[in-house]
This record gives structure tokens, sequence and C-alpha cells, in this order.
């Protein structure tokens, strides 16, 4: 459970509350629809950015390429376009980043990926490729003055042997350019508030933005934690008990756990926040209303 005694980061409480919003690239008209649906929702919250994943093979790539252009073309969000080194030489990483450019997208998500075989085999990189994220962001840093997000791993990442190789590693990104890191998510807020207690002791300056992942189904979100190295407390298993079928207490149950994460690190003073959204508005909507952000209607000059 999220136990109340840790150190208390200091209190900013008149900042205002800032978040971010992360989309996957859909893959057919249906979950299209669902994604704009998403988009169109959020969008009145005013959003710092919002990303959109990137995968590993050609056809996924083009749909992130089209989902970004779709963002900055019919709409007034700034879109961070998640950018891996998987299967591609840097001759091609190039190419996309420069496209990124042409098309006023000055925010990369900056990733090495995971390995092509699949989470869990060893990662090779491509002959002609950028070896690690650290080399893809000097990479990007050549091309143009880009914002660069990164990954950070509260519960390190599966691949790496300690915290602290962890941590030098993202202290390598950051040396090389990057200004922002956003978590793995979590659900035990103490596994977050620990990690940002070790990389502030290193030196580490730079926002660690936490990830939330708001349970739509805990099933799948126990599963998908497990390849990537997250823990599901067992609170959190318990909550979702019996309710395998049963969407609607389920959905409540899942915004009243989220709401109770981010509202316990809003009291430690965390004012940044990016949502894994699964392309779904409903419960991500919830949570910022509850973090107190109210929908602006705005439309994008013609
Ligand atoms: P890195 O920080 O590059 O670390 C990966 C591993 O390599 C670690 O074990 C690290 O210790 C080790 N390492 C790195 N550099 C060195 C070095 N110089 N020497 C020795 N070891 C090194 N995946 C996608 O495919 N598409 C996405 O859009 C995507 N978005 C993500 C967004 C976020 C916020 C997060 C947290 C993850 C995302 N992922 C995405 C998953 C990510 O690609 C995988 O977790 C991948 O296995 C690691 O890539 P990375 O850049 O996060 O890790």
């Amino acid at each position: 459970m999220m136990e109340k005694s840790i150190t208390r980061l200091p209190q900013t409480d008149r900042a205002p509350i800032r978040v971010s919003f992360e989309f996957f690239p859909p893959k057919s008209q249906e979950m299209e629809q669902s994604l704009w649906h998403a988009v169109e929702r959020l969008a009145p919250l005013s959003p710092s950015f919002v990303s959109v994943t990137y995968g590993a093979g050609g056809s996924t790539r083009e749909r992130t390429h089209a989902t970004v252009a779709r963002i900055v073309k019919e709409t007034s969000l700034k879109p961070a376009a998640h950018l891996t080194c998987v299967a591609a030489s840097r001759d091609e990483v190039d190419d996309v980043v420069r496209t990124y450019r042409q098309a006023g997208v000055n925010h990369i998500v900056a990733l090495r990926g995971d390995p092509p075989a699949g989470i869990g085999t060893r990662y090779e990189p491509h002959p002609q490729g950028y070896a690690t994220s650290t080399d893809l962001i000097k990479g990007i840093r050549r091309l143009g003055d880009f914002e660069i997000s990164v990954s950070a791993y509260p519960e390190k990442h599966p691949e790496s042997a300690s915290f602290d190789a962890d941590i030098d590693v993202l202290k390598a990104k950051i040396d090389a350019g990057a200004t922002r890191a956003i978590t793995q998510f979590f659900f035990d807020n103490q596994v977050y508030l620990r990690f940002l207690e070790r990389v502030r002791a290193k030196g580490i300056n730079i926002p660690i933005v936490p990830g939330i992942v708001p349970v739509q189904n805990f099933r799948q979100t126990a599963s998908f934690a497990q390849k990537t190295g997250a823990s599901v407390p067992q609170w959190l298993a318990e909550r979702f008990e019996g309710l395998e079928d049963d969407i609607d207490t389920r959905r409540l149950v899942a915004a009243a756990v989220a709401a109770e994460q981010v509202l316990d690190l809003t009291e430690r003073g965390v004012r940044d926040f990016h949502f894994y959204t699964m392309n779904k508005a409903d419960l991500v909507f919830a949570i910022c209303h509850l973090l107190g952000l109210r929908a602006k209607i705005e439309k994008k000059a013609a």
C-alpha cells in the first residue's frame, strides 16, 4: 500500500498541474475513430504535449508518422514523436527525424526500443544503426534543436544489471541532450519517490515525469507489467478481484485507484503527469478533472 511516511518533496502547491498524454497509432479504421475521439476529448485540457508511440514494423511506423502529421494539421496540440533505434540504419532514422522537422515536430521521445525478437531476448542493434538510446539522442541533436524526452525506470530496466547502472544510463542520456524523462508506469508511489531520491542524489535534475497507467483491464495490465519489469502490488490485484466480467465496476475502481495515486503524488509536490491513455479518454479525463484541470474550448486558427 502507499505509505504516507516517506520524505515529502518540497511543496509547490501553487505551481500549476501539467499533463501530457500518450497515444498509440491505430491499426484499423475503427481504432482510428476511437483514437480521434480520445484526442478530441482530451485536447481541451491543454496538455503540455501529446506523444505517439513507435512500433517495430514498417507499417506501424507509417501509422505513427501519419498520426503525428494529423495532430499537427488538425489540432493545436504539441506532438512528441516516439522514435527507436530498432531495425533501422542511422540514415533511415535520420530521415525520419528530418521529416519530422519539416513537418514542424520539435519534440522526440528517443528510445532504444525492445529487442526485435521480442521482450526477454537479447538486444542486437542494427549493424548500421544507432546502438543505444544515447547514440540516438546524439544523432538527433546533430540534426537540429529538438526537445528530447527519454524513458526512466523506477524499478530498473529489466535488462539492467543494477539500479546504479540504469541510473548511469539515464545520466548518459541527459549528458547527450535529453531534457525530460518519463517513467515506466508504476502503482506504488514509494517506488517512484525512492527512485527520484536516488536519481537526485546522482545529480540528475531534469524533470522525471511519472507515467500513469489507468487500469482499463487488470489482466492485460498485469501481463504487460510482468514483461516490462513493473511490479503489481497484491493490494491492486485485490481491488480488481472478481471484476473480470463487470466492466462498469471495473472502470469505477480503475478511476478510484488512479485518482488515489495521482492525488497522493500531488501531495508530495509532483506537478507533472504523463498518462498512458491506451487511446481511451474517459478515465484520463476524469482523473485530470480531479487534478483540477478544466476543459478550454479552443479552435485552431484557419
Ligand atoms: P534505455 O535507457 O536505452 O536502456 C535499455 C537497456 O540498455 C537498459 O538495460 C540499459 O541499462 C542498457 N543500456 C543503455 N545504454 C547502454 C550503454 N551505453 N551501455 C550498456 N548498457 C546500456 N518502445 C517502443 O518500441 N516504442 C515506443 O514508442 C516506446 N515508448 C516508450 C515510452 C516510455 C516513456 C517508456 C518508459 C518506454 C517506451 N518503450 C517504447 C519501451 C522501450 O523501448 C523499452 O523498454 C526498451 O527495452 C528500452 O528502451 P529505452 O530507450 O527505454 O531504454
